[in-house]
């Protein structure tokens, strides 16, 4: 998937977040939230040699190469996410599960191309969600339509909580 929908998922996930453990959604916190879920969204393709993933933390994606390690293996794992879960520890519940699921969010939504992610890595088997003549390829009109339907939740979504939480606001409809 492109960039731009791994962006869209992470922010999906990070608002699911935001509106399950924040009393008062509209905060900085819940906006640094979202903004860790854009961004943590793309993260795991800092494996991808020339990704902007990869070129933003340059040292880090170089490292990963020279340790031979491929796309869609180390990076899209449940270990790595361990790892990741484990390093995090501090960081303030909110920030913490914002990250920890755009991140998620990755290579589950990987599992819909037909390439296929070791989720298990360094064990070397491929998972896929979908068969390959369903399976969405990167860059293309599935994935254009794919990008539309989570941009479209990522409005619906707090639209929902919206409507749902009105009568229950102080002073209103009451
Ligand atoms: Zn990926």
């Amino acid at each position: 998937m492109l960039q731009k929908t791994h962006s869209f998922a992470g922010l999906l996930a990070a608002e699911g977040v935001v509106l399950y453990l924040q009393p008062s959604p509209v905060s900085w916190e819940s906006a640094a939230a979202l903004l860790i879920g854009c961004l943590a969204g793309p993260l795991a393709d800092i494996d991808k040699q020339g990704s902007t993933m990869a070129k933003i933390f340059f040292p880090l994606s170089f490292l990963l190469h020279l340790g031979g390690i491929r796309h869609r293996t180390f990076t899209h794992s449940f270990l790595c996410l361990i790892g990741l879960g484990l390093l995090f520890t501090s960081l303030p519940p909110l920030l913490y599960w914002s990250f920890l699921l755009a991140y998620a969010s990755h290579p589950l939504i990987d599992l819909l191309n037909e390439q296929g992610v070791e989720l298990i890595w360094p064990l070397k088997l491929k998972f896929r969600l979908l068969p390959k003549f369903m399976a969405i390829g990167t860059g293309s009109m599935m994935e254009t339509l794919f990008r539309y339907g989570l941009a479209l939740l990522t409005l619906a979504l707090p639209a929902y909580y919206v409507v749902h939480s009105l009568p229950t606001l102080p002073g209103v409809l009451r």
